[in-house]
């Protein structure tokens, strides 16, 4: 018997809980050999008076599995406890978020069915670095930050990514026309950066005709690298663009710990319903099945996932085949452990 590898799990708010089992429940009939550490992050953390949203014994936890899997947590718009989701990436120093969006067409409708780009995103700066200040009551104020160390980490993991994936072209998306300083800098350190990386082809676009081709012309990237909120906001356009923002998978990459996650949210519409597509976080798992050397549990699944769309079987965010049909989180987590 191998020795499995621990790793921390948290179940998240609104559709956490439902996307979370099915994922765990395929990835225990797939044999990966994983021993997780459930943690509380979130909702009950917060109304049990904890602030922070995570406890200390589970900061325990990450600090010692290095790797954790981890549901959507909401998070209250404009006011209220700050976003554990960027606590968690900051003080884990998660610098890079990598979010491969990917047509599955025939299987799942898309006008762009050769699709297929990695977005790379900085993680830790720019306006989610969380410096926000009041001047008066009529003038607030957010700090971007961005720092050299930050670009070169977030840049050289772009390329080395698309060394590593056999990736042709990285494009470099920012807004430095303006912010000559901040984005300046993201785009000058692009520039030194790529002469390591010869092979591999380059172009820096303005961050606004970036996204607009993006969503009209998506198969003609590969590997974007961008700071921050620009990558947060292209990644759920891609996401979108392969049909359903519920299919994208991502990783938060950093030196000593790996966090995988859904890109979507909590989406508490349809939390409790049994309809969420588990395929997100699904994809996640498998991502980080490869971080932890289970390549071969991870290529059954993820065949077993495709072999589950290609039979017609989707959930209610997308738009099913002639002959396909429509099935809750349960159903759709059956019929991949069918196909394993
Ligand atoms: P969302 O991604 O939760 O939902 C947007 C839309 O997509 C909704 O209509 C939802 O029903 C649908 N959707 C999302 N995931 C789906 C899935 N797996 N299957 C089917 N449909 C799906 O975005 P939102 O509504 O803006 O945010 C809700 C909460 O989630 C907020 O509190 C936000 O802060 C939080 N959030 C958390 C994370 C995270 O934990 N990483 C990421 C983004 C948003």
């Amino acid at each position: 018997m191998p020795n499995k590898t621990p790793i921390t799990v948290a179940h998240g708010d609104g559709i956490g809980p439902e996307i979370m089992a099915a994922t765990l429940r395929i990835l225990e009939a797939a044999e990966a050999q994983i021993a997780p550490e459930v943690i509380e992050v979130g909702e009950k953390v917060y109304l049990g008076g904890n602030t922070s949203g995570i406890a200390a014994e589970s900061w325990a936890s990450l600090r010692r599995t290095k790797v954790f899997l981890k549901g959507p947590i909401t998070t209250p718009q404009g006011g209220g406890y700050k976003s554990l989701n960027v606590t968690i990436r900051k003080t884990l120093g998660l610098f890079a978020n990598v979010r491969p969006c990917v047509a599955y067409a025939p299987a799942v409708a898309t006008r762009h069915p050769t699709m297929d780009v990695v977005i790379v995103r900085e993680n830790e700066e720019d306006l989610y670095a969380g410096i926000e200040h009041r001047q008066t009551d009529e003038v607030f104020q957010c700090l971007k930050l961005i720092t050299r160390p930050g670009c070169e980490k977030i840049v050289r993991h772009a390329f080395e990514y698309a060394r590593a994936n056999g990736r042709k072209k990285v494009t470099c998306m920012t807004k430095d026309n303006i912010m000559k300083m901040t984005d300046g800098l993201f785009h000058k350190v692009f520039d030194e950066i790529k002469a390591e990386y010869p092979e591999i082809a380059t172009e820096h676009q303005i961050i606004d005709i970036g996204t607009a081709r993006l969503a009209t012309q998506p198969e003609r990237y590969d590997v974007i690298v961008t700071p921050n909120l620009y990558g947060d906001i292209i990644s759920d356009v891609a996401a979108e663009l392969t049909g359903s923002v519920g299919l994208a998978p991502s990783a938060n990459i950093g030196e000593h710990v790996a966090m995988f996650e859904a890109i979507h949210g909590s989406a508490p519409d349809i939390a409790g319903q049994g309809i969420a597509n588990p395929s997100g976080l699904l994809l996640s798992a498998v991502m980080m099945l490869v971080h932890i050397r289970q390549s071969e549990v991870a290529t059954r699944v993820h065949n077993a996932w495709l072999r589950t769309l290609e039979d017609g079987w989707v959930t209610a965010d997308l738009t099913p085949s002639a002959d396909g049909r429509v099935v809750g989180t349960e159903a759709f987590a059956d019929a991949v452990i069918a196909r394993l």
